[in-house]
């Protein structure tokens, strides 16, 4: 059995009487690329600071490599690398002095890794970070994050106000690290980036944990929808089980729950103007839990 780095146990959070998240449970297996995907305001960020214990939980157990996790240890700080949705950082610095005292927190040799990160992420060192746009904020974040090559990358919206180009690299960064076998946790309301790279996701909405499937299961799922145009909707819906979305005069959409093979026979023995079958993007079988 692979091990599992990272392991929240029941967690509550309560903002004074504001419920951010509760009793959420889920662990993640080492290597997996697991993604935290919910609408804005669902909890995401307050599971993410109680993990990284910035914010106190009213409730519940955070577990790395099986050791519970508290503030005070260093050791297993050193496992993490985190990327905050929000970045605030000591703005009087250059970004030289930021990166060269995130170094200083480590024995290891970072200064070629550093190196290779600041000039894929197109970084100037010599800037202040206080007159850096969030962007680039962001790209600086990306490397401290990644710059000491943790065991697992704790990520908050990371692709949030990079370009396009620089999404690219930071997906390029991510497949990478998923080859070497880091453990991802990759928080994000933005569906499509979840099919790029995630193994498995878990659905959160208003602090709730709705359901955790690997892409393939939610793939899988049986929800193609059929659209005919026919003079003959009701003879035909009668010999099938049908899940009705939309009927418009000679034309209905609806949910296919019988074998295809059925379908395929009972819409021969009729006169059909158009036949369409819809597979839902995963974007929309996703867009189905956050409603
Ligand atoms: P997400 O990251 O998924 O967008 P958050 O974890 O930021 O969601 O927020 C979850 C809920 O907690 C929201 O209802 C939000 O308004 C509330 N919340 C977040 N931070 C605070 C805070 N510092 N004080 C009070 N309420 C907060
Ligand atoms: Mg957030």
């Amino acid at each position: 059995m692979k091990n599992r780095v990272l392991e929240i146990k029941k967690l509550t959070k309560y903002y004074g009487n504001v419920l951010a998240v509760k009793n959420l449970s889920l662990s993640l297996n080492q290597g997996e690329v697991f993604g935290f995907i919910g609408p804005n305001g669902a909890g995401k960020s307050t599971t993410i600071r109680c993990i990284m214990n910035l914010i106190n939980k009213n409730d519940g157990e955070i577990l790395i490599n099986g050791t519970a996790f508290d503030k005070d240890n260093i050791s297993l700080k050193k496992l993490i690398g985190y990327l905050p949705s929000e970045i605030h950082l000591y703005d009087d610095l250059t970004v030289k002095e930021m990166l060269d005292y995130h170094e200083s927190f480590y024995s290891e040799q970072l200064c070629e890794r550093r190196k290779m990160l600041v000039k894929r992420l197109k970084i100037d060192e010599t800037k202040k970070i206080e007159d850096l746009s969030y962007g680039n904020k962001k790209k600086l974040g990306i490397v401290l994050a990644f710059m000491h090559e943790p065991d697992l990358l704790i990520l908050d919206e990371p692709t949030s106000g990079l370009d396009p180009i620089m999404q690219n690299v930071f997906f390029e960064l991510i497949k990478e690290e998923k080859e070497k076998g880091t453990t991802i946790f990759y928080s994000t309301h933005i569906l499509s980036e979840i099919a790029k790279i995630c193994d498995r996701v878990g659905i959160i909405k208003d602090g709730k944990l709705l359901n955790v499937e690997t892409i393939e299961e939610l793939q899988n799922k049986n929800l193609i929808t059929v659209t005919i145009e026919t003079k003959q909707i009701d003879e035909i819906i009668k010999r099938l089980e049908v899940e009705v979305i939309s009927r418009n005069n000679n034309q209905i959409t609806f949910k296919n729950n019988s074998d295809i093979n059925k379908l395929i026979k009972v819409l021969s023995d009729f006169s059909i103007d158009t036949l369409l079958i819809n597979e839902p993007t995963l974007e929309e079988v996703l867009l189905h839990y956050y409603k």
